[in-house]
């Protein structure tokens, strides 16, 4: 990863305060309790790196929406205690102290080698319009910062943004997975690279679907938004999901594919049934033979396979999106044979598999292949901004 300081770049930190921005916007109940730690346990390997450096750790970190008020309901006071028991070591919470003078007395009045978690950033007017002012205040508080949070990195704040350019900036250990993962994926792959793009509508991944035809050898087109592919080549949907207003852009989609060299892949069967339900009467239809009343739901056997030959003779596959309804049995089929595939070739080691997209990550868990690829982004957003070629200000802020 040679574009970006990591905290190896750091050095010694003996006597100096790290910042670090962590994604702590954890699930929690309504007793306050956190339901699942897997962003808390993110932070250990940053956290326990930056301690064996000598360095006090200050965190800070957003949680929900409180929109530059202080909402009590949002405090991350509770998830300090989370975290203090994932850490095994407590975790002085900064409460009441926002980011100014209490927060430069609290943050003073620890030790090095203490763990201490900052009061929600979204508490603070300033941090979501990327206040000089707030991000000033950030930067008093320690020597270095750490971006830990490639989710929040697609989102211009002060501390995620501002604090950045105040302080010698570097990625945590998290951050430079993901770069990395995501490097190996798309920035510099191992070719060919076959990517994999599915989900309900075209319309929510045209710029998605504009920037892989640049980049990769195969794009494969499943889901919901497969059909407004069929539809533009003029082949009959029936009552599919479908966006016939979106047929220019699948030509422009297709211009730009057969320009680079890019082959699209479009599902040769179909899995169609009358009624949106599970386990409703199904049955798989050729291309043209779709009836009035029929929906597609799943792509077909025959697709499934020819997906993950494509995927089997390539080096490298990128995946966001469902090939179906895999929410509903047995519209899931589809997904779950191609998920299996990639997940066996990664773990064989002949591909490089990353995945990445809410309902994506849930229909690899669903197939039980979600831990069989190289890497799944938890991402959302920002997973979604890079697949789209966008430039992430919270990651721009780390390179050297
Ligand atoms: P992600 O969250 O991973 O980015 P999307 O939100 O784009 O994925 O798409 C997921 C949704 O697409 C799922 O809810 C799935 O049911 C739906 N979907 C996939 N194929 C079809 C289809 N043929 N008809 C209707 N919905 C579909
Ligand atoms: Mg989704």
């Amino acid at each position: 990863m040679p574009d970006f300081k990591t905290i190896d770049d750091a050095g010694d930190l003996t006597g100096k305060t790290a910042l670090v921005r962590v994604d702590f916007n954890v699930p929690m109940n309504e007793a306050g309790e956190v339901t699942d730690d897997t962003r808390l346990t993110a932070a250990l390997p940053t956290v326990n790196a930056l301690l064996e450096k000598g360095a006090k750790v200050a965190l800070m970190a957003h949680f929900g929406r409180p929109k530059g008020k202080v909402v009590p309901e949002m405090s991350l006071k509770p998830v300090a205690e989370a975290f203090s028991k994932v850490l095994g070591e407590p975790v002085f919470f900064a409460e009441n102290c926002g980011f100014h003078e209490k927060a430069h007395a609290f943050v003073d009045s620890r030790s090095a080698g203490d763990v201490i978690l900052m009061e929600n950033t979204r508490f603070e007017p300033g941090e979501e319009t990327n206040d000089p002012a707030l991000a000033k205040d950030m930067a008093k508080l320690a020597d270095i910062y750490v971006n830990d949070a490639f989710s929040a990195a697609h989102r211009a704040h002060a501390s995620t943004e501002g604090v950045a350019q105040l302080l010698p900036a570097y990625a945590g250990k998290s951050m430079e997975k993901e770069l990395s993962s995501l490097d190996a994926a798309l920035g510099n792959p191992v070719r060919p690279v076959v990517a994999v793009v599915g989900g309900a509508k075209v319309s929510s991944k045209i710029d998605l679907l504009k920037n892989l035809v640049g980049k990769v050898d195969v794009l494969a087109i499943g889901g919901g938004m497969a059909n407004t592919f069929i539809f533009a080549d003029g082949v009959a949907v029936g009552k599919s999901l479908c966006e016939p207003d979106l047929a220019g852009t699948v030509k422009e989609i297709q211009a730009a594919a057969k320009a680079s060299g890019c082959e699209i892949l479009l599902p040769v069967d179909y899995v169609c049934t009358k009624e949106f339900k599970a386990n409703a009467a199904n049955r798989v239809c050729k291309p043209g033979d779709v009836a009035d009343d029929e929906m597609i739901l799943d792509a077909g056997p025959q697709s499934a396979k020819a997906l993950v030959d494509k995927m089997a003779a390539s080096k490298t596959v990128i995946w966001n999106g469902p090939l179906g309804a895999f929410e509903m049995e047995p519209f899931d089929a589809a997904t779950v044979t191609a998920a299996k595939g990639a997940g066996e070739l990664a773990k064989a080691g002949k591909i490089t598999a990353v995945a990445g997209g809410g309902d994506t990550v849930a229909a690899l868990n669903h197939a039980g292949a979600a831990d069989d690829f190289t890497f799944i982004s938890t991402a959302g957003g920002a997973f979604l901004e890079w697949m789209e070629g966008k430039a992430l200000p919270g990651v721009e802020a780390l390179r050297k």
